[in-house]
Order: structure tokens, then C-alpha cells, then sequence
């Protein structure tokens, strides 16, 4: 089932979004750290002063989770309270029409900010099988912020943010993940240079002010 969904995808990218693609090449961020490191948050601020496109693979997942009809629904959920990784074919087809969607609409929305992906090796060998050339990947954001910040900020938002994952017992879980699938991904892309470090620990507004100073730079 999922091998199939797999396969629409790659088979669906030649037509709309290697057309769309042909002419204007997506450019990606992708925005990595742990939980609570504040993706999210400076995601919004980016998306406020420069023209990329915020897509969360943990939010595309969880409106996936609450669609009448997916077929995905209860797996999903069942990943996201264990704070395991969904499968790749499903994060990435959602990425995939969520990408093309955006071009489609605006042909100059072609930049975006990819946000919580690619999560472990999987995710990675999945991108690169489905967007190998058709996308430009410009680096990694990574959020940088100890576990223990990270789980204080989770905790505070799970008072009102109706998450399922945001207690201590999924909390923990999603940092092994973090720490065991996610940070070699990291070291993967830093062994290329293509890693640019924030310190995610201090307030949101200095750390725009460092993330700003790279996209200035890079961008
Ligand atoms: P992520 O997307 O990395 O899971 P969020 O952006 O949702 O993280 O941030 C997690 C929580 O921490 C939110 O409640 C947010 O308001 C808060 N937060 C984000 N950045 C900071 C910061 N620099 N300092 C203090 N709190 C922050
Ligand atoms: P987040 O909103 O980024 O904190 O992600 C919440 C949860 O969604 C994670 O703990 C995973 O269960 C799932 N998830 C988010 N991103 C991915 C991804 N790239 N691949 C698979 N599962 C993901």
C-alpha cells in the first residue's frame, strides 16, 4: 500500500511539478532541531519578512490525521503519540502536493521552508529517490537547544496547544528519536557544509536576528 503511494509519487512528479520545476527550480530550506526548538516559530517570522513558503511535516501529518476519508488517519496518529517517524511515502507525497500546489497557484511562491524533514535516513533516501534534481536544497536550519529546554517549552505548550505529544511521556520518546535518527542527518549535511547552527536557547527575537543574518547572506 505504501509502495504504492510511493510510486504515484515519483510517477505524478514528471508531469505537474517537473513542469512547474522546468521553470522555476523549488528552492528548500530545510528547518531541523528538536522538539520545542522553535521550528515553528521562526518558520512564521521568516515567512513574514522574505517570500518562502512554510511547509511542517508535522502539521501536513496531522491535518492528513484529521482528513474525513484518509486511509493514513490511524496510523498516523498512532506514530505521532509514540513519537516514531510516519513512514517517508506518506510525509513525502504530502510535501510533494503541497509544494506543487503552492507553485501551481503562484509561480513565484518557489521557495519554501521544509520544517521538521528529513527527520532519519529514511526520510532522507526517500527525498532523494522522489526529488533528486527537482528541487534545489540550499541547506539545513538547524535550531540548536538542549533537551531540557526543548521539553520545558513543549510542556508549556501543551497547556493550550491540544497536541497529543506535547507530555512528558511522548516528550521523551520524541527526543530519542531526535537524538538517535535525527542528529546523524544533521552531521550528514555538516560533513558537507551545509549545515548553518543557530542558537535556538535564547529569545525568539535574537534568534531571528541570527537566522536573518544568514538568509541575508545566503538566500
Ligand atoms: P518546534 O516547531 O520546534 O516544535 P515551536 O516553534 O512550536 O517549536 O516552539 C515550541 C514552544 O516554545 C512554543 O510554545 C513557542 O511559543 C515557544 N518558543 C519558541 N521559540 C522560543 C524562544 N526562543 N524562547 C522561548 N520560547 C520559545
Ligand atoms: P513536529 O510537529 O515537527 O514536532 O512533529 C510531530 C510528530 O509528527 C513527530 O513526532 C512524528 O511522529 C511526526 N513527524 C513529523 N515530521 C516527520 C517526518 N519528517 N517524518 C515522519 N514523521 C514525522
Amino acid at each position: 500500500m505504501l509502495g504504492r503511494l510511493l510510486g504515484n509519487a515519483s510517477q505524478r512528479v514528471p508531469s505537474l511539478l517537473k513542469r512547474v520545476s522546468l521553470i522555476m527550480k523549488p528552492k528548500v530550506i530545510f528547518v531541523l532541531g528538536g522538539p520545542g526548538a522553535g521550528k515553528g516559530t521562526q518558520c512564521s517570522k521568516i515567512v513574514e519578512a522574505y517570500n518562502y513558503t512554510h511547509l511542517s511535516a508535522g502539521d501536513l501529518l496531522r491535518e492528513e490525521r484529521g482528513r474525513a476519508g484518509s486511509e493514513y488517519g490511524q496510523l498516523i496518529d498512532t506514530y505521532i503519540k509514540e513519537g516514531k517517524i510516519v513512514p517517508v511515502e506518506i510525509t513525502i507525497s504530502l510535501l510533494r502536493k503541497a509544494m506543487e500546489e503552492t507553485m501551481t497557484k503562484d509561480e513565484t511562491k518557489s521557495c519554501f521552508l521544509i520544517d521538521g524533514f528529513p527527520r532519519n535516513e529514511d526520510n532522507l533516501q526517500g527525498w532523494n529517490r522522489v526529488m533528486d534534481g527537482k528541487a534545489d536544497v540550499k541547506f539545513v536550519l538547524f535550531f540548536d537547544c538542549s533537551n531540557e529546554v526543548c521539553i520545558n517549552r513543549c510542556l508549556e505548550r501543551g497547556k493550550s496547544s491540544g497536541r497529543t505529544d506535547d507530555n512528558r511521556e511522548s516528550l521523551q520518546k520524541r527526543i530519542q528519536t531526535y537524538l538517535q535518527s535525527t542528529r546523524p542527518i544533521i552531521e550528514q549535511y555538516e560533513k558537507h557544509g551545509k549545515v548553518r547552527t543557530v542558537d535556538a536557547s535564547r529569545s525568539v527575537d535574537e534568534v531571528f536576528a541570527e537566522v536573518k543574518a544568514i538568509l541575508d547572506k545566503e538566500a
